[in-house]
């Protein structure tokens, strides 16, 4: 998957990622709809589940019908959808709210009571219901012996799913029959189903076993009674109890018949979504996304990445729509009169449940036939055909790259790449179907910028880059989500660079995916990219920045001491051995190993970085005819005085690649800290430069007069030195200044030779770093000097590259960073253009160029007042181009008007202004200009309450508006006040984002106590004052 981190300009250290936003809240509206649709109550029959009730001296188990009879009561006194929603949402496990009321009804407690005996040879959920019998309450969750992850006594071999989708009726019905190997005697089967999302009819739930020979029993009468059901909320479990147990060594079918599943435009697991045509017709359609758990959403099965199994699915649907599926079709036939249509597709390879996909259309198609008739097409909206192609191009040629690069040519015999136009991430490998947000995959070279054009090939080269890695191969739980997400992240580079080597994306990562996520594990409250899981919500959470970057960092690391051959080799042989099979990150390690004939211990090398969260500052300091290098953890909150090494396995040290190079001698060599110091002899007096190329993930720091001397070779001639490592110098020199390792007068003293600096590269990483001061003192007096500073660096290098619409993609790239930093600093003649083409635009409707539209629609919108605003927004509307629209929904958070960035934050309330799918985007905007920051925190803490009930369980919204409006938050104030709206009001989903901004804050306030006065005295000497 990729999580689509789209990179705020300028918004530096932080940047949003668009995640696979799980909508709960969606899901329990989802769950009060579904009741209000099923005729109320009698829907409450179909279970009999056990719910508990804490709190009593007694134990007081309901089954559900006994619920529907106290809802049913409460529904007298309370309007019946508030009380179906609270009903039907999580938050009903926990009865005790209402345990007064329900004490009374609950007099038949006991003799719900059954005590049930169970094999001793079954899963610990037997001590569960052994429970029971006491007069404790319980629920399956409340037992530690059963985590999240299934027993494993049973596993899946092969699933037929048949699902009969009703697109008008927004609703499915669907049978599965799972041919499943029995590895252990158990009288209890455990299945995943989410409950309520997904109903299963318990009368038609059979176990067959199968006798040697057979294939399909299901027809014969031979199976084994069930006891009884069981569901669980939390662990989204369904539980089946057997008169007889299953037996080792035996295969059995598990046929559940008839199952009801319902689509909503939840962006999870099978549901709606929809779009105008040109007519100006709504046109529905189904989508998926089942990573990272919610296969378990649409039908019941062994919903764990290693749980590999094949499937062969057919969908029943109206005709006019077309059924796509992970596979070709097999058959296709049609009934009633030819106005429904049967498909069945062919059975996939052995992969992973999360990997399945779905999708319901009209949508057209663009197509190539490869090599081995391997079939590639992209599908969009019909009027958005001619935006497939450039999509259509850039695949074919990364599906024969890969194909090379591993040996390997991909297993499923064709790839559809589908533009759906509600998405919640940016885009999802499902092997053979990959499902994208529009901006994703559509591409329309008249309207899209540069930006557009590299993150559209970046997320192709991912998901395609995830059919070898990820597909193929798979991580063996969710805690080495990383090894897929870094792999794909690391090739995705790999097959852009390929195709476009004039991009130089290689150097371009370095400023845009490592910097910033090196500012996030600087702190405390990172993780290690191997996390711990333990609840299916933490799955979601470990989609961040941390799998993905460092992820990637860390694999291009291995790649500068392997060798792009020796990475390449060791690659395809893991590949190789584990096709169609799960492996962990210890036999990836094993066979790079191999791959370096033993010579490098890679596991031992890779778990310092990979285990402990975090990473060093190598210290070089010179003794003699030697340099001495001395690595401690970089934490940019340096107030704690001594480091908790406590809690790491390895002390926070590492195994360091260190490469140099030294003034006269460039060549690049290589010393190997072995999680202490080092030492290197000197072959010059001149400057050494570490970390050659930024390929490690560490800083540098050298001594006072060292960081003299680069700083001078800079001044002097810049290009001795690489653009990465320029950028890198930059960005070390900042954030050594602000973990307070180095002057930051120093740091500034670096930038000054920016004047002559035309590679996007460094200006990047330099306005990135600056981003964090001009935050910071964006309330401060010396803020008029750090603008000015910044517009006298631009002035001359944007006088020397212009506004030409033509050039290299980092040449516009560099050119639109400044024409942007230019028109926020004042630099008269990137302001006057950027006017100039608004007026046109708004005035003739003058076409602007496509790597400058952003800007100009933002200047546009600040510079100007409502009409300005309304016609932004009016047009942002009409546009058939989604990126054009991000880009105008963009410049509406530039308004400089206080009442228009209300009205605007307030409508992420409205469905019918804002898509629930661009909440975090449009929240995102805000962090752009400190007035937009101001009224978006004002705005978090007056709505807070809606916020948190309306997207609290969503696993990014939140979090990263948290994130976004408190990034320089710099006073005991505003602190307060947030510590207590967090302390009195917590928010649901998003408790870990919540403490690491008051961390944040709390460094912040220190910050401006140690540096303020240096950076405002530096300034004033370097900047003349217009006073
Ligand atoms: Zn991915």
């Amino acid at each position: 998957m990729y999580i689509m981190e789209k990179k705020v300009e300028q918004n530096g250290n932080h940047f949003l990622s668009i995640g696979n936003g799980s909508a709960k809240s969606k899901e329990n509206e989802a769950r009060a709809s579904m009741t209000k649709s099923t005729s109320g109550l009698s829907n409450l029959k179909q279970k009999e589940t056990i719910v508990t009730i804490s709190g009593g001296d007694k134990g007081c188990y309901f089954s559900r019908v006994q619920v529907g009879v106290f809802v049913f009561a409460l529904l007298l006194t309370l309007s019946a959808v508030i009380v179906l929603v609270v009903c039907f949402s999580d938050s009903n496990r926990h009865f005790h709210r209402l345990n007064p009321t329900v004490e009374n009804v609950c007099k038949c407690a006991d003799s719900q009571v059954s005590y049930v005996t169970h094999p001793e040879n079954t899963v610990a959920l037997h001590t569960a219901l052994a429970v029971r019998s006491t007069s404790e309450p319980f629920t399956i969750s409340d037992q530690p012996e059963i985590g999240i992850r299934l027993p494993g006594d049973v596993i899946p071999v092969h699933y037929d799913i048949d699902l009969d989708v009703s697109i008008d009726n927004e609703n499915y019905t669907g049978s599965v029959k799972i041919l499943t190997n029995c590895l252990k005697d158990t009288s209890l089967l455990i299945l995943h189903v989410k409950p309520y999302i997904l109903n299963v009819n318990e009368a038609e739930v059979y176990i067959y076993p199968l006798k040697k020979g057979d294939t399909n029993n299901t027809n014969n009468k031979s199976f084994i009674p069930v006891t009884r059901q069981f569901m669980d909320f939390d662990k989204e479990i369904h539980a089946i109890e057997l008169k007889e147990p299953m037996m080792k060594g035996i295969q059995y079918i598990i046929y559940i018949k008839d199952f009801q599943g319902f689509l909503f435009a939840d962006l999870k697991g099978m549901y709606m979504s929809s779009y105008k045509n040109k007519n100006g017709d709504t046109r529905n359609l189904i989508a998926s996304q089942l990573q990272s758990t919610d296969a378990r959403k649409v039908f019941p099965c062994f919903d764990e990445p290693d749980m590999k199994a094949t499937f062969s699915v057919s969908i029943t649907h109206s005709s006019e729509y077309t059924a796509l599926c992970n596979m070709p079709v097999e058959s296709e036939k049609c009934f009633d009169d030819c106005s429904r249509t049967r498909v069945q597709f062919q059975t996939t390879p052995l992969m992973s449940t999360y990997l399945l996909a779905f999708v319901v259309s009209d949508f057209d198609y663009s197509e190539t036939i490869l090599e081995n008739n391997y079939t590639l097409r992209i599908w969009s909206q019909p009027d958005l055909i001619n935006q497939t192609y450039y999509a259509l191009d850039f695949a074919t040629k990364t599906y024969a790259y890969f194909t090379d690069y591993f040996q390997m040519p991909d297993v499923v015999p064709k790839a559809d790449h589908v533009a759906v136009p509600d998405f919640s991430g940016g885009a999802m490998e499902n092997w053979g179907l990959v499902i994208y947000r529009e901006t994703a995959l559509l591409y329309d070279p008249e309207v899209s910028s540069s930006s557009n054009k590299y993150m559209v090939t970046l997320i192709i080269a991912h998901e395609i880059a995830h059919t070898w890695f990820g597909n193929m191969v798979t991580m063996k739980w969710w805690d080495d989500l990383w090894l897929n997400e870094g792999f794909a992240s690391t090739l995705m580079y790999f097959a852009m660079d390929n195709a476009y080597p004039e991009w130089n994306v290689l150097d371009i990562v370095v400023a845009e995916d490592m910097f910033p996520v090196m500012v996030k594990d600087a702190l405390e409250t990172s993780h290690p990219v191997s996390p711990n899981i333990n609840h299916p919500d933490e799955i979601a959470e470990s989609f961040d920045q941390i799998s993905y970057n460092k992820g990637m960092a860390l694999l291009r690391m291995l790649e500068t001491f392997l060798g792009k051959d020796g990475f390449r080799k060791g690659l395809q042989s893991y590949v190789m051995k584990y096709k169609f099979d799960n492996a962990e990150m210890s036999e990836l390690w094993e066979t790079f190993t191999e791959a370096t004939n033993s010579s490098l211990k890679i596991c031992e090398i890779m778990d310092t970085w990979t285990r402990q969260m975090g990473y060093p500052v190598i210290n070089i300091k010179a003794d003699g005819d030697y340099y001495i290098l001395e690595q401690t953890r970089f934490l940019i909150n340096a107030q704690k005085d001594k480091q908790d090494i406590e809690d790491s396995d390895y002390g926070y040290k590492w195994y360091v690649p260190f490469t140099y190079m030294m003034e006269d001698d460039v060549t690049l060599r290589l010393h190997w800290l072995k999680m202490g110091p080092g030492k290197i002899k000197k072959t010059s007096g001149g400057w050494i430069l570490g970390n050659v190329n930024y390929g490690g993930f560490y800083r540098v720091n050298y001594e006072l007069e060292m960081w003299q001397r680069l700083a001078k070779q800079l001044y002097k001639n810049h290009t001795v030195i690489s653009p990465p490592n320029r950028a890198g110098l930059i960005g070390d020199a900042f954030n050594l200044a602000r973990a307070s390792m180095l002057d930051y007068g120093l740091a500034l003293n670096l930038t000054t030779y920016l004047r002559n600096e035309e590679n996007y590269v460094p200006w990047k990483a330099f306005l990135d770093c600056f981003e964090f001061i001009r935050g910071m003192l964006s309330k401060e007096s010396a803020y008029v000097a750090l603008e000015k500073y910044i517009g006298e660096l631009v002035a001359p290098v944007f006088a020397k590259i212009g506004t030409d619409d033509h050039g290299t993609l980092p040449e516009m790239y560099l050119r639109r960073l400044l024409l942007k930093t230019g028109c926020d600093t004042g630099v008269k003649a990137a302001v006057q253009y950027a006017k100039d083409q608004f007026r046109a635009w708004m005035i003739n409707g003058t076409r602007l160029p496509t790597d400058f539209s952003q800007v100009i629609y933002a200047v546009g919108v600040r510079e100007g007042s409502v009409d300005e605003w309304d016609y932004v927004w009016i047009k942002s509307q009409e546009t058939n181009s989604p990126s054009e629209r991000e880009m105008l929904l963009e410049a509406l958070a530039h308004t400089q008007k206080p009442w228009l960035l209300w009205r605007y934050a307030n409508w992420i309330f409205d469905v019918n202004k804002i898509k629930m799918q661009d909440v975090r985007l449009v929240m995102s905007y805000f962090s752009n200009t400190p007035l937009g920051r101001m009224i978006a925190l004002h705005f978090l803490m007056t709505r807070w309450d809606d916020l948190n009930e309306k997207f609290g369980d969503d696993t990014f919204i939140i979090r990263e508006m948290i994130g976004e409006v408190t990034a320089y938050v710099n006073t005991e104030f505003v602190l307060n006040q947030l510590e207590h709206l967090f302390t009195e009001k917590p928010p649901k989903g998003a408790k870990k984002g919540a403490d690491s901004a008051i961390a944040l804050i709390r460094a912040n306030i220190g910050w401006m106590d140690k540096n303020y006065a240096s950076i405002a005295s530096w300034l004033d000497q370097h900047v003349e004052s217009s006073f």
